[in-house]
């Protein structure tokens, strides 16, 4: 990483009115989990097809069992790392605006995030098909699967975005929003591939911020958004970005 390229970041986001971030998968990968896409990827082990809505709905019983098996048994016991707690600093010195995120692990709360906009939503939720009520998941319990409803006896299923649904109206439009007020954006461990998620640095940056991208490689966004590129480990660079911003 070039110390200049640090250190102007830094002095970006000092100097914006507001600077958000949007995180992905790879902001994850050193707590131990990996993400969805690449060779490491969950996709070269599970079909993603349980993770359709139909097919959920249609076979409840087999998506569940992977779903707690990756969900519940893994990713839920999974520990904050550096560039989480790094977020939650900038937050708590009133340098960042928010996290938006694409991931589903609470992970920016564990490290003392307040706001966060779960774009996918969240593990810690499950919700009922049929009466739309909600309940935290360690209070269900996973012992039967699938787990209904306490209330109607209805399906009950994480409350994360499966493929072919929609992105909730209401994180939405927020999101959107505070990427049209950033002045700044740190976009962190995301390829800019999942849709419609991959549009918030585009409208960030179509309104005036600067992209700042932390990332082990080039992504999508490194040549067609990206105004500061600092290569490298998500823990260690926005650990060292933080770092250069509330020291500086
Ligand atoms: P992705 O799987 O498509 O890409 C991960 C990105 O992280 C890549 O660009 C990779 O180069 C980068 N990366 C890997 N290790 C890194 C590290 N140590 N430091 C910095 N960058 C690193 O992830 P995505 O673009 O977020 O899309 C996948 C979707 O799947 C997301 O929408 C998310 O909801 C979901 N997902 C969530 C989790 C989670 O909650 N932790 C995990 C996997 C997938």
């Amino acid at each position: 990483m070039s110390n200049h390229a640090l250190a102007e970041a830094a002095a970006i986001i000092r100097d914006c009115a507001q600077a958000v971030a949007f995180t992905g998968a790879g902001i994850s990968v050193e707590s131990g989990i990996p993400p969805f896409r690449g060779p490491e990827g969950l996709w070269t082990k599970y079909d993603p097809e349980l993770f359709d809505i139909r097919q959920f709905k249609a076979r409840p019983k087999e998506s569940w069992e992977l779903i707690k098996k990756l969900f519940y048994d893994f990713v839920a016991k999974a520990r904050p790392n550096a560039a989480h707690y790094a977020l939650a600093d900038l937050e708590r010195h009133g340098r960042l605006a928010c996290v938006i995120t694409q991931n589903i692990d609470n992970l920016h709360q564990a490290a003392g995030s307040r706001l966060v906009h779960e774009y996918h939503g969240s593990i810690r939720d499950l919700v009922c098909l049929k009466c739309g009520a909600r309940f935290l998941a360690e209070a269900v319990g996973l012992d039967t699967l699938p787990p209904l409803c306490p209330e109607c006896g209805g399906l009950l299923k994480p409350d994360i975005v499966f493929f072919s649904e929609p992105i909730p109206d209401e994180v939405n439009r927020t999101s959107v929003q505070q990427a049209q007020m950033a002045g700044a954006m740190i976009v962190i461990g995301t390829t800019g591939e999942v849709m419609p998620a991959s549009r918030i640095p585009y409208i960030a940056k179509n309104r005036g911020a600067k992209i700042i991208e932390i990332n082990v490689r080039e992504s999508a966004y490194t040549h067609r958004t990206t105004d500061i590129f600092l290569e490298g480990k998500a823990s260690v660079m926005t650990r060292a970005l933080a770092e250069a911003v509330l020291g500086g």
